[in-house]
């Protein structure tokens, strides 16, 4: 099996090198991932730039590519000009940093494993609940290993499913389980700060997922779990994610609703 991995902390992140590690074990390994940070970038691409690649290492198990560009640019890219032959599984991760909620909207790590999808590749996105100091190796394993069982439902059609790990030793996770994306606004600090030329800047916080920091959740629709109560109740969360964005219950509603009659003036 051809494994192509990408992420949004850049190509020298931890989480990374322990995810395409752990995955020798599945198949053959290339990573194509951005030189540099990307977080948040979203399924962004890059079209009035050039993009370069640059091998770093071409050892005997798995090649590696910075590519100064997005984790969508890296996917389109390795796919259309870098691999030989189109992977079976795009594999984005390990994040260093939860990716429940709406945050999946603006996720580089999610938006690789899209375009894995919109290319038609089964692809799967892999985030750890946390932003403090973390050692990947474990849940890379984890990831693996649920990977490895579960690669005949998840080979069978081009879906992004978005992983999600509590940041609790990966021995003491109560296990994976499906779920839906909670809709949930997230409760945006703006840090207000002074610069040395005594000008007012903004910088968007970046804080671990914490009740705090979300806005009241709605009652949960549906008998399906959210990604977001998942991971805070110690489980491994997992939401296969559509391309499709159309809303089709209001689509349904919309087109069974009758145009309205113009008025006739009298
Ligand atoms: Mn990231």
């Amino acid at each position: 099996m051809r494994i192509l991995v990408t992420n949004d902390d850049g190509v020298t992140s931890p989480g990374i090198k322990a995810l395409a590690k752990a995955l020798e074990a599945l198949g053959e390994v290339t990573v194509v991932a951005p030189a540099d940070q990307q977080s948040a970038i979203a399924h962004s691409i890059t079209i009035y730039q050039p993009l370069t690649v640059t091998p770093l290492s071409n050892g005997k198990r798995g090649a590696v590519y910075a590519v100064d560009g997005t984790p969508a640019d890296c996917i389109k890219l390795a796919v259309g000009e870098i691999l030989s032959a189109r992977p079976d599984l795009v594999v984005s991760g390990i994040n260093h940093g939860g990716n429940v909620g709406i945050n999946v909207l603006y996720s580089g790590t999610v938006a690789g494993a899209m375009e894995g999808a919109v290319l038609g590749i089964p692809a799967v996105a892999f985030s750890l609940d946390t932003h403090t100091a973390a050692k990947f190796d474990g849940y890379a394993r984890l990831a693996v290993r649920w990977l490895g069982a579960q690669l005949p439902k998840l080979l069978q059609e081009p879906v992004a499913y978005n992983v999600n790990f509590p940041f609790i030793a990966p021995g003491h996770i109560k296990g994976f389980t499906f779920t839906r994306q909670l809709a949930m606004p997230y409760l945006d600090i703006f840090h207000r700060r002074i610069d040395p030329r005594g000008r007012t800047y903004f910088w968007l916080g970046a804080d671990p997922v914490s009740e705090a920091r979300w806005v009241k959740p709605p009652t949960p629709s549906g008998s399906f779990p959210s990604d977001f109560e998942a991971v805070r109740g110690g489980y491994a969360s997992v939401t296969p994610l559509m391309v499709d964005r159309t809303h089709y219950d209001l689509l349904g509603r919309l087109a069974a609703t009758p145009a309205p009659t113009r008025k006739k003036r009298r």
